[in-house]
């Protein structure tokens, strides 16, 4: 594909019409310009993939309860009975096991990290991913086979909202109630009630007045579009005029699934997305097999690590579209002469990476899509990191199909939705069904997230502990919380690009620290005061992390081009990103001293 060299690119008007597109779609509400599912969207709560059991309430005692049944809990559960920790307990509002992967159903659903490095526990289940990208119903299955294998469904509470988590300092265990009338005790408990689980609606009036069908993408309804969760045809589509609202990781995945199925498809684009080639491929078993030998799992998660980090790894077993953007970037830095080799000359190659990525980007929409006019509407005009970049060999190819329409609303959105239809600019668009591809709570509270508020010792309350900002050790422990878990990437690792290493480092930690509480008869474990105080002011010493720049173009990363105020920013990583992270709990795990957790006896 033959793109504009670096020399040759007018980077001066790239950057100023980046900075033209940026101001088209930034709005004074910010993240207030969305609206929660209800009404005739079902309450998000109810879930339906599983039908409703009843059950008796428990009143009992377990050893560890863990809040939220997706990769965390599976993860943290499976370290726990190999610890010796048998007694584990589940607590999950939906009918089963996944999480993100039990609710998120619709066509085309797939991870866009390699498999090898985000199915956990590879190793432990002797399972060999299908694909160098596996689809949503492998991922589900994996999490089940996870949960079998180590008895997780033994005692969990499904489709179970909890109430209250509340510590009983005369008996050292935490209280628990839920939603189900379920009032039981257990000596920890760990938390990961998630980060993109709530869906949210655009801000547009007029949705409930929609006469058709409409849902978002996270409760897909097949019995309206027909197909499967496998991706059987959808059928019933075929004489439906439908419409798809949002042009995120989500849209990209679903818009070609529709395009081959509805009668015509119009897509509602307020910002386009990049999207870069996907080039998935099937695994080979035999090179799987010569490769799978014990720790592979490890070495593989640690060289995604150190290809996205600031070294020089020695090589790239991942290979996929985020290392890719740190080798160029890194490639761009090595050959800077050495005059150059400053912080201003170090940012310039980063820009100069990025401006040649996303122009093959852009010339690849050239290439793909027919249609002059659809083609620039599919460019997108920011830094890659701006936005989650998305990946997909099928989505601008669905562009031209003649039953597809793009309909670029040029920043403005949708700005209102009929009985019968939607409206962009004054035209009027009549169609059967509106999906709703529009995305996930974010920057929301902790407590709202999860639905209750976590009271601690002496009646102090979490969310008002950390009313100015997290407050945590390691992003794992709370002080003031004893033998309570966060299992969760803030004031971690922050790894976006592969989750689940967050997770797998969190569960080893978790796992070694309850087993030494156990091993010698403690009662609590918490951590300092002090030690709270050390690692915010680690995590607060850089203004490195996630977070995109005020000046990227408007969405969930940048708080909507609102920025991010002190008190999220207390959520960032620590300053050595990823690596320095894992690298500081490796250490901090084998010098067995436990340094800044405090271990009690019953009665201190
Ligand atoms: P999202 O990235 O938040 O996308 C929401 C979409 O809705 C955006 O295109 C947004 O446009 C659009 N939108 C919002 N209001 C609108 C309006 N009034 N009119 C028209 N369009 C409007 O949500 P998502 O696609 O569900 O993805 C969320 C996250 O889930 C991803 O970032 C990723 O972390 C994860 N995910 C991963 C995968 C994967 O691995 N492949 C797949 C799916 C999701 P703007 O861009 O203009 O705001």
């Amino acid at each position: 594909m033959a793109t504009v060299a670096l020399e040759e690119l007018d980077k001066e008007a790239v950057k100023k019409k980046y900075a033209e597109e940026r101001a088209k779609r930034l709005r004074t509400e910010g993240n207030d310009q969305y609206q929660r599912l209800e009404g005739a969207f079902g309450d998000m709560g109810a879930d339906p993939h599983t039908p409703f059991q009843e059950r008796d309430p428990v009143h009992d005692h377990v050893t560890f309860a863990f809040i939220g049944a997706g990769l965390s809990g599976l993860v943290v559960g499976a370290r726990l009975k190999e610890a010796g920790i048998d007694d584990f307990r589940l607590i999950e509002k939906a009918g089963g096991v996944g999480g993100t992967w039990y609710w998120n159903r619709y066509p085309g659903v797939r991870c866009d990290t390699a498999a090898m490095i985000y199915l956990p526990l590879l190793e432990e289940t002797g399972y060999m991913p299908s694909e160098k990208y596996v689809r949503g119903p492998e991922i589900l299955a994996h999490c089940n086979r996870i949960a079998d294998q180590y008895g997780l469904k033994d005692k969990a509470l499904f489709q179970t909202i909890v109430s209250g988590v509340a510590w009983q300092e005369d008996r050292k265990v935490w209280r628990i109630t839920t939603n189900r009338g379920d009032d039981f005790t257990a000596k920890y408990v760990a938390m990961a009630t998630g980060l993109l689980h709530i869906a949210k609606l655009p801000g547009v009036p007029g949705i409930s007045s929609f006469n058709g069908k409409s849902f978002h993408t996270s409760r897909w309804d097949y019995e309206y579009t027909g197909g499967d969760k496998e991706g059987a045809p959808m059928d019933k589509l075929a004489d439906k005029r439908v419409a798809v609202i949002g042009t995120g990781a989500t849209g990209v995945q679903c818009i070609p699934h529709l395009a081959k199925s509805a009668k015509e498809l119009f897509v509602f684009q307020r910002t386009p997305s990049s999207v870069d080639t996907r080039e998935n491929h099937p695994i080979d078993p035999g090179w799987f097999k010569d490769l799978a030998t014990p720790g592979w799992q490890k070495r593989w998660m640690d060289n995604f690590v150190d290809n996205m980090g600031r070294g020089v790894p020695t090589e790239d077993l991942i290979d996929d579209g985020w290392t890719e953007i740190a080798r160029r970037v890194r490639e761009k830095v090595f050959s800077l002469p050495p005059d150059k080799m400053n912080p201003e000359g170090m940012r310039e190659a980063f820009e100069n990476a990025d401006l040649e990525k996303m122009n093959e980007i852009r010339t690849r929409v050239d290439h793909v899509v027919s249609d002059d006019t659809t083609a620039q509407g599919l460019k997108a005009w920011y830094s890659q990191l701006c936005k989650r970049p998305c990946f997909s060999d099928e989505y601008l190819p669905a562009y031209n199909r003649p039953n597809t329409t793009l309909v670029n609303t040029d920043g403005l959105g949708v700005s209102e939705v009929t009985e019968t239809g939607l409206v962009v600019n004054g035209q009027r668009y009549e169609v059967d069904c509106i999906i709703y591809a529009s995305g996930f709570e974010y920057g929301a509270s902790l407590e709202f997230k999860s639905g209750y508020d976590v009271t601690g010792r002496d009646g102090q309350i979490l969310s008002e502990y950390w009313a100015d900002g997290m407050r945590t050790l390691h992003g794992l422990h709370i002080h003031g919380f004893p033998n309570a878990f966060m299992v969760q990437m803030n004031q971690g690792a922050n790894m976006i690009s592969n989750i689940p290493h967050n997770i797998v480092d969190h569960a080893k930690t978790l796992a070694q620290v309850v087993a030494h509480a156990e091993e010698n008869g403690f009662a609590t474990i918490e951590p300092t005061e002090d030690a709270v105080n050390a690692w915010v002011t680690t995590i607060l010493s850089t203004q490195a992390g996630m977070l995109a720049s005020t000046e990227c173009t408007p969405g969930f990363w940048n708080n909507e081009g609102q920025g991010w105020d002190m008190k999220f920013r207390q959520s960032q990583g620590h300053p050595g990103g990823a690596e320095g992270f894992f690298q500081h709990m490796e250490e901090w795990r084998n010098s067995g001293a436990y340094e800044g957790l405090e271990f009690t006896r019953q009665g201190c």
